[in-house]
């Protein structure tokens, strides 16, 4: 703690209280974030760069998937609690099993996610897992640990607060610098992965149809990983964990 104690006394100092939030506890998560930055701070130039992606992507009309997506986003945003305003949900025309979520409650889906993904319960684990990485705050708490690394060493070289406002733009910024997409952690996919189970159990989908999505995807073994399918867990590990979680929980 004595650590973090001193990053936000650094964090103060450089952002002068503006965007800090600070050390918190995080309800949903069960355990306290480190947060110079909230979603809110980033959405600006998140945002941005899905305007960018919206005018720059293809954009699938299909209007059966379509529907899917809305139908079942709106269940899940409503399980989570974070308001059943703002959300969006796109699908891309893309072959690649993908989808990801961006703060200001926008989630992307590739066509290609449907090649694992059958059921309505199965797409209820890849949109719930995607709306546990906003419940558990981890875009911020992502950007807040680079920030604390990179402020550290603008400190040591004097830094100026539009240096620390340049920063936050560029850790926000998910477009052409880095992509639409950083990786997350270990941890913050394990966490969306359990979190993502309870959204599926609160909005009616069945828990087991996130551990199909699994075997399904290692089934087809497409290459590159998709986002809700870091590179961190292995496959098998992960789908041990979901199974131990759903048993544990009670869940079908
Ligand atoms: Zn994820």
């Amino acid at each position: 703690m004595r650590r973090y104690l001193k990053l936000s006394v650094l964090g103060l100092a450089l952002l002068g209280g503006g965007a800090l939030t600070g050390c918190e506890t995080n309800q949903t998560l069960g355990r306290s974030q480190f947060l110079l930055v909230d979603d809110a701070a980033l959405e600006q130039s998140a945002l941005a760069a899905w305007q960018e992606q919206l005018k720059t992507a293809k954009i699938s009309k299909d209007p059966t998937l379509n529907k899917r997506i809305q139908t079942v986003g709106a269940r899940i945003a409503a399980a989570s609690g974070l308001g059943a305003t703002g959300w969006e949900y796109v699908l891309f025309d893309d072959p690649q099993p993908n989808a990801f979520v961006i703060p200001g409650k926008k989630v992307g889906i590739n066509t290609g996610l449907f090649k694992v993904v059958k059921t309505d319960d199965q797409l209820a684990a890849v949109i719930g897992h995607e709306t546990a990485h906003v419940l558990g705050k981890h875009a911020a708490e992502r950007a807040s640990q680079q920030m604390a690394a990179q402020g550290a060493l603008q400190v040591a070289t004097g830094a100026t607060k539009g240096n620390v406002q340049k920063a936050i733009a560029s850790y926000g910024g998910l477009g052409a610098q880095v992509g639409i997409l950083l990786p997350y952690s270990r941890k913050h996919e394990s966490e969306a992965d359990r979190i993502g189970v309870d959204l599926m159990a609160k909005a009616g989908y069945r828990p087991s149809a996130a551990i199909e999505v699994w075997q399904n995807m290692m089934a087809q073994n497409s290459g590159a990983p998709p986002e809700f399918l870091s590179t961190h867990p292995s496959d098998k590990t992960r789908i041990k964990d979901l199974q131990d979680y759903i048993a544990a929980k009670g869940y079908k």
